[in-house]
């Protein structure tokens, strides 16, 4: 029996080094996509988008670092690669973290000043009905757990969703961070619209 390989593209990456990267590949393959985990520079190279979970944020820094990860996926960041940061991915994907480690590095892709555990220790964790247009009329309930906040926000960045004026959920270009976890929840259409409005597009050629 002759047998054909075949590729299933687009390959949404999640990165794996540390955190949830477990639920954000179960509900990518629950949408019928081909995922992958990434914890090398290998890895990176067959994956066409990447997912940056929640977790720690100074953890996953130094990780990245130690795998040579950092570097790989800026240059890949640099040509335009899908990328949908979540929590502590959102940390690692903004201009600018406040109260971060001193040692701790972001790729400065998106045009944020984002404060690490900003919401402070009283409402450490809290769910929300939020807001957001792009994804139509119904509610998107959020959970947030020692969530960034957003505290400034760069004239190329979109403002998708916003909590108390404080937005939650941006993009610009190709990159999406959300400050919350929609891969703790059963609504999957954040996954959804970042696979078939930025993966889809930037994989279409
Ligand atoms: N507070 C964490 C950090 O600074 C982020 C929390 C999360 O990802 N749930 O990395």
């Amino acid at each position: 029996v002759d047998r054909v390989a075949v590729s299933s593209r687009p390959v949404v990456g999640v990165l794996a080094l540390q955190g949830a990267f477990a639920a954000h590949q179960r509900v990518l393959a629950d949408l019928g996509l081909a995922t992958a985990q990434v914890r090398t520079p290998d890895d990176l190279a067959a994956v066409d988008a990447l997912v940056m979970p929640g977790g720690e944020s100074t953890t996953m820094s130094k990780l990245l670092v130690s795998t040579g990860l950092f570097d790989e996926i800026a240059a890949r960041l640099d040509t335009g690669m899908p990328t949908f940061g979540t929590c502590a991915g959102m940390i690692l994907l903004a201009r600018d973290v406040l109260d971060g480690r001193p040692d701790q590095r972001s790729f400065g892709v998106i045009d944020l000043d984002v404060r690490r555990n900003g919401y402070g220790r009283q409402v450490d964790s809290f769910e929300a009905d939020l807001e957001v247009p792009v994804l139509g009329d119904d509610a998107l309930h959020a959970v947030f757990i020692r969530a960034p906040k957003v505290e400034r926000v760069g004239d190329d960045v979109d403002v998708l969703a916003r909590h108390h004026d404080v937005p939650v959920l941006v993009r610009q270009g190709n990159v999406v961070v959300a400050s919350f976890h929609p891969e703790l929840t059963d609504d999957h259409r954040i996954h959804r619209w970042f696979v078939d409005t930025i993966v889809h597009a930037a994989t279409a050629a």
